[in-house]
Parts: C-alpha cells; structure tokens; sequence
C-alpha cells in the first residue's frame, strides 16, 4: 500500500504515501493531518496506564470521549416496537457505570464477556438519567486471542496513547498510524542546534516524536514534552527577535526635548506630581526617541495608573523637536475623550496661533470617521502642513489621504484592539524614516503573554497607582435578594446627593439591531480574548449557547431607572450605535456633572476618565469576562471619591459565573485578574475531548504555566539571533520560523 520507501519518510511526505490513500483521506478530512509532520505534532492529549481504569464520574454529556473500563454486564434482546436488535453492554470503573448500546450487533456478545478491559470511545449523551455512549468504537485489550493484536503493538509499553480524536477515527487508530510512520522514519532535520540541544539535555526531534508517542516511562513522556515546549517557545523567540533586529538596524529621526519648550513648560504647570513609576517610563522613552532607530515600546500598567500622561510627555518631546505625534485610540468615545482632555491638559500650550495661547505651543487635532466633510478636509490641511503638532483619531487615521508633514511618533492606546497590520499602516506614514512606536494596552497583562504576544516589543510596566487615590470596593448583588437590588439605587442615589457621579452598565443595547454586546472597530485580537469579548460576534465569552434569558437592555433599563428608583435625576443613555456628535455631546457633558447617571454599554469600557464619578452598577455582571469586568471597574476610583462597585447577577452561588465575580470582587490587582481570566480559558483536560480543530505552533506550550520555559528561550533566541541574524548557520531553524508567517498572535489567539 505505502508508495514511498520507509527511508525516505520525512516530515513533508503525505501521509496518503505512506498509509494508503483510504487512510490518508481520512486523516485529512476528520482531523485536518495532510503531512507526516502533521500527524507527529498531533501529540497524545494524555496517557493511560494500561489497566488502569478511567474515573467515569468525570465524563461530561456532549463530549467525544476515550475511556478505559471493565465489562460489567451484558444483554442482549429482540426491540419490542421495532424489528432489531439491541445489545447494553455496562461498564465500570470500580464504582461509576456507564451503559454502551449496540443496536443490531448480536456478535458482539461472544466477545464482550463480563471482566474484560478495553477502550471504548464515542459521545457521552444521556438516555433516561443515565449517561451512555452510543455505538462506541472499541478495542480489547489482554493477551488473549481476542485482544487486538495491532492496537496493543501500538504502545511499546504501560503506557497507551489518548489522542485527540473524533467520532469517526478512533484514538487507536491514530496510534496504529503513527506507529506506521514512526518505523518508516529516518533521521531528521532538528530545528534546534545540537550545541543548545545539548546544553540544555533536550531530547533530538525524532528521539522526542518517539518519546511522546510510544513511551516506556513516564520520563520518556517528561522529557518529550520538555524539549516540545521548548521548541515552540524557541522558534516563536527567535522570529520575535529577528523582528526587534529589523527594527533596531532601521533608521529613525532622533527627537529630544528642548530644555525650554513645550515639555519643560507642561510639566511646570501640571497639577500633580507624577509617580515615581511615571519618570522612570518617561526617561526610559526620552532615551529611546533620541536614538537613530525607532523605539518600538509596550506600555503597560494598571488600570488608572496614568499611562495617558506618560504617552502624552512623549508626544511633547517629539513636538518640542519639530515632529508631529498621533495618537490612535480604538473607539469614537476614546478619540473624543482623548483630545479634550489632552487639550485641557496643555491648556494655552495647545493654542499656538490663537490669543494667549503660548509662542511655543502646539495644537491637537482630532480626526474621526464620523466628523462633517469640511471639518475633516480643514484637519487633513493641518495635519499636513504640520500645523497640528498633535494629532489624536481612530481609524480613519490609517486611511491613505492622511499624509503628515514630519510623523515622528506613534502612539497606540489599549492595543488590544488593532493588529498588526494596522500598526503597519500608520508606521508607514512617517516620511523619510519610521516613526517611534509606543503601545499602551489597557488592562496589565502577565509578563510571559508580553514576552510572547508582544515580544518583538521592549516592555515598561506602571504598577504603582498615583498616591491620594481612594480604594474601590467591590460587592457581588444577586437578584434573588430583591431587597439589595433596590439598594443599589439607592447607593447610586446617595452618592449623587453627594455630588457624585453614576455609572450603569448594561450588556447589551435593546434595539431592533441588537446583537449582544458592543465590539469596537478594529480586528478582535489577542486581549479580547483576555478580556473577556472573545468571539467575534459580539456573544460574551462562554455564554454564546447558555440558553439563558436574554442579559437587561439597556434602553429598557434607562427608562425603567427614571421613572422609578432614579427619578428626578438626570440620567442619559450612551451606546455605540449613536451617532458620533451625540457620543461626544453626552459624554462632555457627563465630563462636565451635567449628568447624574449614565446607563451605557462597553463603550465605557476603555479609558473613559471622569474622576468624579464614584458607583458603577453593572448589570448582568456574568455576562462579562474577568479582565473586562476589571477594565469596566477601572472608570470609578479614579479621583480622590472611594469608588464602589456593585456586580448584579442572577448566577448561582457556587457557579463558575458567581466564582468570577467572586475572585473580581476579592481584589483590584489586575495583573492577577488577568492571569485568572487566561487560566480559566485553557481547555479542559478531559480524556480524549473533541479536538480543538484549529492548527497553532503552540500546542504543548502554556504561556501560563511554562514562564521559565518561555523566559529560557528568550534568552537563547536573542543570542542566536544577534550571531547569525538570517539564520544561515540553521537552515531547520530557518525552514520552521519562516513557516510560522507573518502572523505570531495568531497563533497564540488560537491557543487560548
Ligand atoms: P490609565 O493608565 O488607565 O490610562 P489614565 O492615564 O487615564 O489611566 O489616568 C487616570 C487618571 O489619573 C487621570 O485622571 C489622570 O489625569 C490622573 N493622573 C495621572 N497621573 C497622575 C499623578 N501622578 N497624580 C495624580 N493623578 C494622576
Ligand atoms: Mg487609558
């Protein structure tokens, strides 16, 4: 059947030439496996110690499962209703029963005798309370005649393979053809060098695919994955490197602030001092613009630890140098907010031309998709003759017609929301040379996702909050407890007679065009996925099939709220689907105290900034993911006013939804937040689940759990990279980082 002799069996060969075309067909078609290289990354899900039974109360209803287990019992009979036949097989794991139904295959009862051990694998459904497979697959296991020879071959020892699989290819089937493969396999190209191989004591590539596939040992499965991690951080480490060394051997316009100009002069007149945290970034980004190499920086910080000023002292000091700055922000609201308060910042400094405004200074403009024609076109002018040294928008700052006179830096807030390309577009926009690129992401990320997703990017972190700030408490509200509902609104009713302001948060709109919740302009990226907002529908993370009733709207709730709990306080509604004049209008005038409460959706979610509002309800809290829910929070607390934060929900005590919002309630320490909201996300590690079905180059790796691993490959990877930057001494190194493309996060998004 094979047509390829086994020496010549490499990674690239197709498995049809080396299983026969029948096999090789459905490799492809069930489990998308074209390559021998392929189906020797479909690593084992996990092992079984033969013999060793699987605990059967573990088995969740609509999972394609593996399971290990004892015949119990066997009958057989006629259907009444229907002609046929029926065969209930139970099986037992020494305490849990699950029933197995064959209809029509009275054979099978010569050879599926009580005491007999086997694997049987199909979808656990329930039938009258009980759980059973229907039609499994099986295989028996024994020494006896009736054991399948091949399958036991399969397992070189103890230990048996659970592979991914689905209904229609079994688990052993996988392990009868990477066996197959394995035999035929010669030695092959490692992607990691010997020397480092060696150094390290990590398993060659073909010793590893034996190891993780047909161990004899635990250690043999131990050392496999080792070497697998570290491969995969390695290669991803080394693209991430060859990128940073791309930039840094690009040239740039070094920026340095005059001792005497704009910046010197905004931070005389700043109303506050700044954190320690603060200077240090700002000296950390002074040193970078004055290089003659573009400074590519992540951002991070805590929610509220005042990023903007650090972004904006950036700005200032490549104005101050004759440069122009822009500012991209992902949503309308953002822009909006972010040129106001820029302009008010500065004051006179951002009047330049105007009366009274200072002989150094600049002007801001702003630059939006929604803006009238003739404003736009008068902003396109100053943008192009420099006369706007300052240029903050959304998207519509990528579109072509968009020229700079002198673009020297580049400013993304709350990253999340671009990609890579995008950040390619405007970086494009610098004339002569590549602008400085600075990131800010909105929530804090852990260290190892900033060394992958953002690793070809150098990184500074604000953990420290300005001081004076009052803390945020947090209080889950069930709506079981009526009585503490109409105390929520009281809370938001005491704190406006008290000056304050309210927010009230709602999932989704409650139009005729409703689709759940918002999702800005942008491609949905990796900390969507973080924060919660992860498909790309709009559907709130784990909940797209809950069946659950439909979360509050958010038109509905804002008249139920005046009418009622909240009348007689001026309470105004603001979502995405307004129009861009009014998002403006209502949120300066929220900015301004002219509104008491305002019941809007995720748009808040990112940077709004009103120092004075003090309560945030968030209705249908479980609706949200951890870090977005961390973010939401981050719009309260923000001023001298101790925030309070009241998290409605009707989830269960003792829910996983009521544990989330338990674990944000419990702290404000959103670099543990994030780490909670990833670790939730990984997948079950059930026996044999259903595949994951999309391919990653990261598939044992865990940028959670293997930080050391990741930390390790960094280091050798920058190494490497600094001796031998195109790869030519490593040509199999060469050959997989080429073949990982372009698109690293994509990557790691499929990962979580
Ligand atoms: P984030 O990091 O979440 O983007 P912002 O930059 O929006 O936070 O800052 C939050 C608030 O803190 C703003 O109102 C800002 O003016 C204020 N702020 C920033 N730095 C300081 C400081 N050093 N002292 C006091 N207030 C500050
Ligand atoms: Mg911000």
């Amino acid at each position: 059947m094979a047509q390829v002799r086994p020496q010549d069996v490499t990674v690239s060969t197709r498995l049809t030439d080396v299983l026969g075309r029948r096999m090789g067909s459905l490799l492809i078609e069930k489990l998308n496996l074209a390559t021998v290289g392929d189906l020797l990354r479909h690593y084992p899900r996990r092992y079984v110690q033969r013999g060793e039974l699987t605990n059967l109360d573990e088995l969740v209803p609509g999972e394609d499962v593996t399971v290990m287990a004892e015949i119990a019992g066997v009958t057989g009979r006629r259907m009444r209703r229907r002609s046929g036949h029926i065969l209930e097989v139970v099986v037992t794991d020494g305490r849990g029963r699950l029933s197995l139904t064959f209809f029509n295959q009275p054979w099978r009862e010569r050879y599926l005798q009580v005491g007999r051990r086997g694997l049987f694998a199909g979808r656990v459904d329930t039938y009258r309370g009980k759980r059973q497979l229907a039609h499994p697959d099986f295989v028996l296991l024994g020494d006896d005649a009736d054991a399948d020879d091949e399958v036991v071959e399969a397992f070189a020892g103890e230990l048996m393979a659970i592979y991914p699989a689905t209904a229609q290819v079994a688990t052993w089937t996988i392990a009868r053809c990477v066996r197959r493969v394995l035999d035929g396999l010669g030695e092959l190209p490692d992607p990691l060098p010997e020397e480092l191989r060696r150094r390290r004591g990590l398993l060659s590539l073909r010793d590893a695919f034996v190891a993780v596939h047909r161990p004899r040992t635990w250690d043999d499965v131990r050392a496999a994955r080792e070497r697998f991690r570290f491969e995969e951080a390695f290669v991803l480490q080394v693209e991430l490197a060859r990128r940073r060394s791309a930039t840094r051997a690009l040239p740039a316009k070094p920026r340095v602030a005059r001792p005497d100009g704009l910046l010197a002069a905004f931070d005389r007149q700043l109303p506050f001092e700044l954190t320690d945290g603060q200077r240090a970034v700002g000296e950390t980004i002074a040193a970078d613009l004055a290089r003659d190499h573009p400074m590519q920086r992540l951002l991070q910080g805590e929610v509220g630890s005042g990023k903007t000023i650090c972004a904006l002292r950036a700005m200032l000091t490549v104005v101050d140098a004759g440069g122009q700055a822009a500012l991209l922000a992902p949503t309308e609201v953002l822009a909006q907010q972010h040129h106001r308060s820029i302009t008010a910042l500065l004051g006179p400094l951002a009047e330049r031309g105007m009366l009274g405004g200072a002989e150094h200074g600049t002007r801001v403009a702003l630059l939006t998709g929604g803006q009238s024609t003739a404003a736009r076109r008068k902003t396109l002018l100053d943008i192009a003759s420099g006369e706007a040294g300052i240029v903050v928008g959304t998207h519509a700052l990528l579109e072509e017609k968009v020229t700079f006179a002198d673009l020297g830096l580049v400013v993304i807030d709350e990253q999340h929301r671009f990609g890579v390309e995008q950040r390619a577009a405007l970086v494009a926009k610098g004339r002569e040379a590549p602008p400085h690129v600075l990131v800010m992401t909105a929530t804090p990320i852990p260290r190892t996702v900033a060394m992958t997703v953002f690793g070809d990017l150098e990184v500074s972190s604000l953990t420290e909050l300005p001081k004076g700030r009052a803390p945020i408490r947090t209080v889950v509200v069930p709506v079981s407890k009526p009585a503490w509902l109409a105390r929520v609104w009281e809370r938001v009713r005491e704190e406006v007679a008290q000056g304050r302001q309210a927010y009230v948060v709602c999932p989704r709109i409650g139009d005729d065009e409703d689709d759940g919740t918002e999702q800005p302009q942008g491609r949905a990226s990796v900390l969507e996925l973080l924060r919660g907002a992860g498909s790309t529908n709009g559907q709130p993370a784990g909940r797209a099939s809950s069946g659950r009733p439909e979360p509050v709207s958010l038109l509905e709730l804002a008249t139920i709220l005046s009418e009622g709990p909240l009348a007689g306080l001026t309470v105004e509604v603001l979502h995405g689907r307004q129009p861009p004049e009014t998002k403006d209008a209502v949120m300066r005038r929220f900015a301004a105290g002219e509104i008491d409460v305002l019941v809007a959706t995720t748009v808040i979610e990112v940077g709004v900034d009103v120092p004075n509002a003090s309560v945030m309800v968030i209705m249908d809290a479980d609706w949200f993911g951890v870090s977005q829910l961390h973010q939401l929070r981050g719009r309260i607390g923000r001023g001298k006013h101790p925030g309070l934060c009241l998290l409605v929900t009707d989830a269960a005590d003792g829910s996983p939804a009521r544990a989330r919002l338990d674990a944000v309630a419990s702290t404000t320490d959103g670099f543990e937040l994030s780490r909670l909201d990833l670790e939730q996300r990984r997948e079950g590690d059930v026996l044999g689940a259903a595949q994951s079905g999309r391919r990653s180059s990261l598939r044992m790796l865990s940028v959670i759990r293997d930080e050391r691993v990741i930390a390790d490959a960094r280091a050798e990877a920058a190494a490497l990279v600094a001796e031998d930057p195109e790869l030519v001494r490593h040509p199999a190194l060469r050959q997989v980082v080429d073949a990982l493309g372009s698109d690293v996060r994509a990557d790691y998004l499929e990962k979580t």
